[in-house]
């Protein structure tokens, strides 16, 4: 209905029109509304010192009205959103992808599946203002599946895809430590693996080789499950809805696309791009009822659903580690240290005799410090989380703004 009615078309143009930049880049400014406050210029600081506001300027911060987007994929910008989140007018927002992911629906030969993310189930009630028990998965759920997508599945599925691999690697890299490239940096956070590729290219190799959940989710439904329900991969439309704007950037990334289609994961939108979904689409909030994810890719555990903050990729790849040479759980806290809100947190945890020596990063500011610190051989680890977002990405640059209020 909101399609027919024009509700999320008509807004979509008009903000189009006015775009003085490259439409495919993942983050939009619009001058127009542009205060020249600089509160993304002090958060960019912060987080890495060259970002969204260095590519508005060509690179100087001295002027304020020239844009170049020539060569906007060899810019700096990590694409992680913090600008966005920090924005006062809404003049820095993601790409509006919606239209991408309605005309699927609406489209009578595609099969639509969204995955969503383990941070968007925290944070997409505050659009709407609801507190943390109002706004429950079952009702997340329940609201997706009246925007119109076919089958709804959690990507804490393939969160623990992702697990499962990275704590196999690391495995593999401890037992040919002096072959292998260490530390190993764990490769979930796109805006983090954007970030090490452009300021430190000698690192690339020690990533991890397992792509994000995003992706491993992807690759499965367009094979494992296309095949499930009898279609070519063609007929799938995957949507994933991330609490981050710089996995609009990796689901186009050739080398993360591999299942055979034209993508893996089609459009990625924003915990905020699906809120203004809900909104258009009409859905009424006070009256969703509770409801589960759609089977068999809507299961998870919990090392999955922790992913979402800061040390959690960590912790869950320890304790799969832990099981994996010893054959048993982990205490439910034994791995627990890794998690904290430090910006750098460093631990030594033992597996079955082996001490690890880890540290876990969120934000980009703290993970150049952590990357100076490595490169000039002062500090030596085996493994390293790395988050682009302060806190992880419960603080992702896509999730709802601070105060709840949409503006961007
Ligand atoms: Fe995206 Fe999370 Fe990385 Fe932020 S921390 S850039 S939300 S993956």
């Amino acid at each position: 209905l909101a399609r027919e009615l024009n509700i999320i078309e008509i807004p979509y143009k008009i903000e189009i029109e006015n775009q003085p930049w490259d439409h495919s880049f993942p983050i939009i400014r619009d001058s127009a509304k542009c205060i020249k406050c600089m509160r993304c210029v002090q958060v960019c600081d912060k987080i890495q010192t060259m970002g969204v506001w260095d590519i508005i300027n060509t690179g100087k911060r001295t002027s304020v009205s020239t844009v170049d987007m020539q060569n906007i994929e060899d810019m700096d910008c990590a694409l992680c959103g913090q600008c966005i989140t920090h924005c006062p007018t809404g003049a820095l927002r993601e790409r509006n992808d919606t239209v991408k992911v309605m005309d699927a629906i609406m489209d009578p030969d595609q099969i639509v599946i969204a995955q969503i993310a383990p941070a968007v189930r925290a944070a997409w009630g505050e659009g709407f203002g609801l507190s943390t028990e109002q706004a429950t998965v079952g009702k997340m759920v329940s609201a997706a599946r009246q925007i119109g997508f076919d089958y709804i599945f959690d990507t804490d599925f393939s969160a623990d895809l992702t697990i499962m691999e990275e704590g196999h690697e690391l495995l593999e890299r401890l037992s040919h430590e002096k072959d292998a490239k260490m530390p190993m940096f764990t490769s979930c956070c796109p805006g983090w693996v954007r970030f090490m590729r452009s300021q430190f290219p000698d690192y690339v190799d020690n990533l991890s080789t397992a792509k994000s959940p995003q992706q491993m989710f992807g690759a499965i439904a367009k094979t494992y499950y296309a095949d499930i329900l009898g279609v070519t991969p063609d007929k799938i439309t995957c949507v994933s809805i991330m609490p981050c704007t710089a996995k609009k950037y990796e689901c186009a990334v050739p080398q993360v696309n591999d299942s055979g289609a034209d993508r893996d994961v089609d459009v990625s939108l924003t915990t905020r791009e699906f809120i203004r979904m809900l909104r258009a689409a009409q859905v009424n909030i006070d009256t969703l009822e509770e409801d589960a994810f759609d089977e068999p890719l809507g299961i998870g555990t919990g090392a999955g659903v922790i992913f979402g903050a800061t040390g959690g990729v960590m912790e869950a790849a320890l304790r799969s580690a832990y099981y994996f040479v010893t054959g048993k759980n982990p205490g439910a806290d034994d791995f627990s240290i890794v998690r904290g809100e430090d910006g750098i947190r460093e631990v030594t945890v033992d597996i079955a005799g082996t001490p690890v020596h880890a540290a876990v990063v969120s934000g980009l500011g703290n993970a150049r410090n952590l990357m100076e610190r490595v490169s000039r051989g002062e500090v030596s680890y085996d493994f390293v989380e790395v988050m682009a977002c302060p806190g992880g990405c419960a603080g992702g640059g896509g999730q709802p703004i601070h105060d709840g209020l949409e503006l961007a």
